[in-house]
């Protein structure tokens, strides 16, 4: 991947004031994308992400929008399209954890993750896939975890969120092949985000010993995979998971 590896391109990065997504935002911007930052409460965050790529010669917007919800997802991916003219690659990022035991998870703690994590990426994709079939090109890239694939205990909720969009990732790939849109997966360890502030210390350390290379991974980690399953070059990867999780998941 060079520098203009995504010139004339156009990303919408779900979630991206902070975190993984932030980073992501920021890497393909750094390869010559324009770049839409997704937020949902994190406006200064975002408008910072935003200057930061503007800085350093790029382009880039922001826009709230409840990517849960399909009004507002559909309202994000036509400001896409409006603000930059097209849209050549989704990544699907937005996510939460409500972590707690089965037996003591709620109603709300299930529906809110799975609506967060699950439903929007379908609310995102479906709307995007229409103008990339147009386009006969696009480039699908979900952010799932390691706990779709290994489980996780007090994270029946999310594990179950992201395992969804691992199938979610397969047949959508399947799908949309024919019209040269790729759809991936990548599925992180433990990444130093605010995200694993609600794990406490030790549960964290413990898990730490369960990953080979013996240390959490860098949002910039993740992103440079994303970046590089959305690059043009990638083209005849689809309907994959890449773990980036140290070794946690060899699969
Ligand atoms: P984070 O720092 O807590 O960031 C979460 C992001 O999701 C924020 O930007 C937040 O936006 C956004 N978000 C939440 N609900 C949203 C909604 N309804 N609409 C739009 N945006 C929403 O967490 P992170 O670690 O960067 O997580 C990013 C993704 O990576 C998630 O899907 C997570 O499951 C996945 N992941 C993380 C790890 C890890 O260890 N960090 C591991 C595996 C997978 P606002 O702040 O604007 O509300």
């Amino acid at each position: 991947m060079t520098e203009q590896t995504f010139k004339d391109r156009v990303a919408l990065v779900t979630g991206a004031g902070r975190g993984i997504g932030r980073a992501v935002a920021l890497e393909l911007a750094r390869r010559g994308a324009a770049v839409v930052v997704n937020y949902q409460k994190s406006a200064q965050a975002a408008r910072e992400v935003v200057q930061q790529i503007e800085a350093g010669g790029g382009r880039g917007a922001a826009f709230q929008a409840d990517v849960s919800e399909a009004g507002q997802a559909q309202a994000l991916v036509k400001f896409t399209l409006e603000t930059f003219g097209g849209l050549d690659i989704l990544v699907n990022n937005a996510g939460i954890t409500r972590d707690t035991l089965l037996l003591t998870m709620s109603d709300d703690d299930w529906d809110i993750v799975l609506k967060t994590n699950l439903k929007s990426t379908f609310n995102c994709s479906r709307a995007a896939v229409k103008a990339m079939v147009r386009k006969r090109y696009g480039r699908i890239v979900n952010i799932a975890s390691v706990a779709g694939q290994m489980g996780n205990p007090g994270q029946a909720n999310y594990s179950a969120s992201k395992a969804g969009q691992i199938g979610f990732t397969k047949a959508l790939a399947r799908e949309v092949a024919s019209r040269n849109i790729t759809v991936n997966a990548v599925a992180p360890g433990f990444v130093e985000t605010e995200i694993l502030a609600g794990i406490p210390a030790e549960t964290l350390e413990a898990a730490l010993k369960m990953v080979p290379l013996g240390r959490k991974g860098q949002p910039e980690e993740v992103a440079w995979a994303v970046a590089f399953l959305a690059s043009e070059q990638a083209g005849y990867i689809t309907g994959q998971v890449l773990g980036i999780d140290g070794g946690m998941a060899m699969m």
